[in-house]
């Protein structure tokens, strides 16, 4: 699986993978063929290296058993012949397992049903538009098989140099029979064959007594009266699982059929793993798992409901280089915004945002579109060329961009972001958090959504206390409990939820020398949310020096005082501590402990009585920051480089340093944020470093960053 990526990289060290998405495209009509010869010609021109397509079954194959692929096989011909790659989007897009919708034959030949909305709701095809659940195990099987016939057609055709999984993936709930079929067997497979367990972990909110698992039902909601809450989890967790598994399957075929192994990519979406996570089912770290490179759309500005503010935009990227399975963990960016749509974006916004992908380990850009749609209700929206295929302004300065990367292609494929510190945030948290803060009830988007942004406040401002302060920050959740000890300080925002095997990596990693901070609550519910009387439990307490058994909210609060004499408001919920070892590091007015740290081991475990992150994103404490940057110095969590902006400490100052190292070098990549211009000092430990962009060499000087520019610095290592 690895593998896949690295074979790429060894096989193109110079080529920067930099253009656009092309016909055919899986909606709408494509512009002329006649003309695509013509469009690579432009595309050389370009230095556009790589562009993007899809297989969209319906198309290729209208007709059961009758398929088309002469535009394909064209398109392959002029990559060979321009020396531009392709990547093929060959299985599902959104929810559907291949292409925007099924091929109408399987509706009208063999009946097959859409997904199931809602329990009761009847499940028909009864538009021109269709829909085919996709459990139905003849649409899978028909699908897979479609699949692998293209593999095989291009699995020794080099123009293809990487396979697209799903476009966009995400996935409603189903509640039709073949999907209850995959709950259940998932079930069984969970509780190893025990319902009384289930029993036991489902009837909470109310008894329940399956006596067969064919009686299991789906839970339609969760929540005071909706249903409970364990139910409500698993369903989640399953459907997470069941969009992770045909990513999976797709991957799986081309690992199968492809001769060259190259490597399968799927570009994910922030908002469909968060904002609407009730509805889109994107489980990023079960994804990353399906996936031998971690890919994304990274869209900032043309679509309705972005608000991709600076640091929003370094989260996500961050989250997603978080669950790459690649040791480098490079990620490719495959749909960013290049034209005009609701909102377009401007040059400086389009550069800055190619820079502070490339700082956060991007490398791979491929724009959406390069000509626009021919049809239907996106003619003249997003794409980069003029509509009759003539090179824009736009075009000329991502062309440009693209050169200054090729003529950098060996260095910057092949450095990347270390790792510092982490911010704790299993997917499971994300799902009970939701369930629990939600509002409950029957899931309803909006107000899942803005629930979910309240929770997610927690997670966010732990990661912009260490972004404001050029500490690289990742993420660790399930799947990498076990990289905890590659990290000086992981932050535990929002950890309302404690499982045993969280608790044990967190007690390792505290033991063998690492820092961990804890905001509260903490650890006082488990994984199937029972109370367990006192907090931290499962050996936490331990770990921790001390407990607590209750909360007050702020209304009684009393402020908190350091040592220094400094004082800070608490933000929501306070919680007293009952030391077992514990240091304090801060009280409450009334004299009991409210900041507290205990020696474990080698390491340092720090808990605070409330809501220091969630704190710190909206109305940080100055008190508070000051101890959290003590920690953090002493951790050894230490910045990418200190910076000055306009004179001062660059703290939250919206001037981002990045720090890519590998065997070819080094580089620095300087980001102002701003939409002013800012005087920047950077004091770097290497000589002889050189501007990317004009190849001056850098005098270690102050400068002057442009609103919303970017700048890299670089130092090749010498080749023996
Ligand atoms: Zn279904």
């Amino acid at each position: 699986m690895i593998d896949a990526l690295s074979d790429f990289q060894s096989e193109h060290p110079e080529r920067f993978l930099f253009g656009a998405s092309v016909a055919p495209f899986a909606k709408s009509l494509d512009y002329p063929e006649e003309e695509w010869e013509s469009d690579f010609q432009k595309m050389k021109e370009l230095n556009i290296t790589a562009v993007r397509c899809y297989v969209a079954w319906d198309r290729v194959e209208q007709k059961e058993g009758e398929l088309d692929f002469h535009a394909y096989d064209h398109l392959c011909d002029l990559g060979l012949k321009y020396g531009i790659g392709i990547i093929l989007n060959l299985g599902g897009v959104f929810s559907c397992l291949t292409g925007v919708y099924p091929p109408q034959w399987l509706v009208r030949k063999y009946g097959c049903k859409p997904p199931k909305p809602t329990p009761t709701a009847v499940a028909e095809n009864a538009s021109p538009r269709i829909s085919i659940c996709l459990d139905n195990p003849l649409y899978r099987r028909k699908a897979f098989a479609f699949m692998e016939t293209v593999v095989k057609r291009y699995a020794e055709n080099r123009a293809v140099i990487g396979w697209m999984s799903w476009n966009e993936p995400a996935l409603p709930f189903c509640y039709c029979k073949d999907t209850q079929k995959r709950f259940c067997k998932w079930l069984q497979d969970k509780y190893n064959g025990n319902l009384a367990e289930l029993n036991r972990v489902w009837g909470t909110e109310f008894p329940i007594n399956y006596e067969s698992w064919e009686e299991v039902q789906a839970p339609a909601g969760f929540g005071f009266t909706g249903g409970g809450l364990n139910a409500w989890r698993d369903w989640h967790l399953f459907t997470h699982w069941r969009l992770a598994d045909a990513m999976g399957a797709v991957r799986d075929i081309v690992h199968k059929f492809d001769t060259l192994q190259r490597p399968v990519t799927s570009n994910l979406v922030h908002s469909l793993a968060y904002y609407r996570h009730t509805m889109a089912n994107l489980n990023l770290d079960m994804a990353g798992g399906a996936l031998d490179v971690i890919g994304l759309s990274f869209y900032t500005r043309a679509h309705t409901g972005d608000t991709f503010d600076p640091l929003h935009k370094a989260y996500c990227l961050s989250r997603y280089r978080s669950v790459s399975r690649e040791p480098s963990r490079r990620m490719w960016i495959l749909e960013t915004e290049a034209g005009p749509n609701v909102r377009q974006i401007t040059e400086p916004q389009r550069k800055l945002n190619h820079w502070m992908a490339l700082a956060h380990n991007v490398k791979c850009f491929l724009l959406w579109i390069y000509r626009c749609r021919y049809s239907d209700n996106q003619v003249g929206n997003f794409n980069m060329m003029a509509w009759d295929g003539s090179i824009t302004k736009r075009a000329r300065y991502n062309g440009e961009f693209s050169k200054m990367l090729q003529s950098h292609g060996r260095l910057m494929n092949n450095v990347s972001v270390g790792r510092t510190a982490a911010v704790f945030a299993p997917e499971l948290q994300s799902i009970l958090t939701l369930a629990t803060h939600g509002g409950g009830l029957v899931p309803n988007l909006e107000n899942a959504a803005k629930e979910l942004e309240v929770c997610t406040r927690s997670l966010k401002g732990a990661y912009k206390f260490l972004w404001d302060r050029n500490i690289p920050a990742d993420f660790i959740s399930e799947w990498n409990l076990r990289d905890m000890n590659q990290y000086k300080l992981i932050l535990l925002p929002m950890t309302e939820n404690m499982t045993p095997e969280w608790a044990e990596a967190i007690r390792q990693y505290v033991e063998q020398g690492g820092t961990v901070i804890a905001e509260s609550p903490f650890a006082f519910k488990d994984g199937d949310n029972f109370l367990h009387g006192r907090a931290p439990f499962f050996g936490l307490e331990e770990v921790f020096g001390a407990w607590t058994n209750d909360r007050e909210g702020r209304e009684s609060a009393p402020k908190m005082v350091f040592d220094n004499g400094g004082t800070a408001d608490v933000f929501f919920y306070w919680h007293e501590w009952h030391l077992t070892g514990a240091q304090v590091l801060a009280k409450y007015e009334t004299g009991t402990p409210a900041i507290v740290a205990n020696r474990y081991g080698k390491g340092l475990a720090v808990m605070a009585g409330t809501e220091i992150f969630r704190q710190y994103f909206s109305e940080p404490q100055e008190a508070t920051t000051a101890l959290l940057e003590r920690l953090a110095t002493e951790a050894g969590a230490t910045p990418t480089a200190r910076v000055l902006v306009n004179g001062d400490d660059a703290a939250g100052g919206l001037v981002e340093v990045a720090k890519l190292d590998g065997t070819e070098g080094t580089v620095y990549i300087i980001l102002n944020h701003n939409e002013e211009e800012r005087l920047v000092e950077v004091f770097l430990p290497e000589e002889d470093l050189t501007d990317m962009e004009t190849g001056e060499p850098f005098d270690g000087k102050a400068f002057v960053m442009p609103p919303l520019g970017g700048r890299a610095l670089y130092k090749e290592n010498v080749r023996k």
